[in-house]
């Protein structure tokens, strides 16, 4: 069994086979599915999806490339919602800065800003994290660290492999790794993976991006969380059935652990 921790199920490139995606993955031992939030635009949709199938859950959050939406979001609304299982994904994310320094600074300062209060939010509802780091590593572990983030854990999605991260192990944050595991390029990755505690792996699609061999370059689904699954087993020198067990005991452990009595 897998779960796939981090699957935007209402991107428009699932509305037309969202079935036939979902039924794929059930088949290939994925269980459970978790739409995390970005956009608050699509929202509503995830939340239909989550209320349409048992084995779907969301978080509710706001992407650093989505910062426009974080006013007006009515976290509230949202969180109490049986079927909500984290904040996120919130976090850092560098690789677009553009325009002069000050500009640059400022937009760094607004991201600060936002996913702090999205880490108070987590720890006022008592619910983990899902967090977005890219290319700004050292600044959003300044920031988890300073604000105590620790207090309600959650997970590095699209774990980026940096080796000052590592240590985040230590303050309850999980590894999210996906497709990126498999390619050619993704050394390392590889060489950190046997480094990360293995009570911290879980698995993610990310789809419908980050789609791993032997399908890069088509639309990711989650049915392809086995290929990761296959190539963690590989690198970690466990049996597949083995590195599916753990990982799905972490990803229960992190998301599901006030309500393991209501799920099957
Ligand atoms: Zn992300
Ligand atoms: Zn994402």
């Amino acid at each position: 069994m897998i779960i796939d921790t981090h699957i935007h199920l209402d991107d428009e490139r699932y509305a037309d086979d969202l079935d036939e995606v979902l039924n794929r993955a059930r088949e290939g031992g994925v269980q459970r599915f978790i739409i995390p939030g970005a956009d608050p635009s699509t929202l509503p949709r995830a939340i239909e999806i989550a209320e349409r199938y048992d084995d779907v859950y969301f978080a509710v959050g706001v992407h650093p490339y989505d910062m426009d939406g974080f006013v007006g979001l009515e976290f509230a609304k949202y969180v109490e919602h049986e079927k909500c299982v984290a904040i996120g994904e919130c976090g850092m994310d560098y690789f677009r800065l553009e325009g002069s320094d000050e500009e640059q600074e400022a937009e760094k300062k607004r991201q600060a800003e936002v996913f702090r209060a999205q880490i108070e939010i987590a720890k006022q509802y008592k619910k983990p994290l899902i967090i977005h780091i890219r290319n700004a590593s050292h600044d959003a572990k300044m920031i988890l660290l300073d604000a105590n983030a620790a207090e309600v854990g959650g997970v590095l999605h699209c774990f980026n492999a940096d080796d000052e991260l590592l240590s985040l192990a230590n303050e309850n944050f999980y590894f999210g790794i996906g497709g990126v595991l498999t390619f050619k390029n993704a050394k390392k990755l590889v060489n950190i993976l046997p480094r990360i505690p293995k009570e911290k792996l879980i698995i993610e699609t990310d789809g419908p991006y980050l789609t791993p061999v032997p399908h890069r370059g088509e639309r990711n689904e989650p049915f392809y969380t086995t290929f990761v699954a296959q190539k963690m087993a590989e690198l970690l020198e466990m049996p597949r059935q083995e590195v599916e067990d753990l990982t799905t005991k972490n990803a229960l452990k992190l998301f599901f652990n006030g309500f393991l009595d209501k799920i099957a």
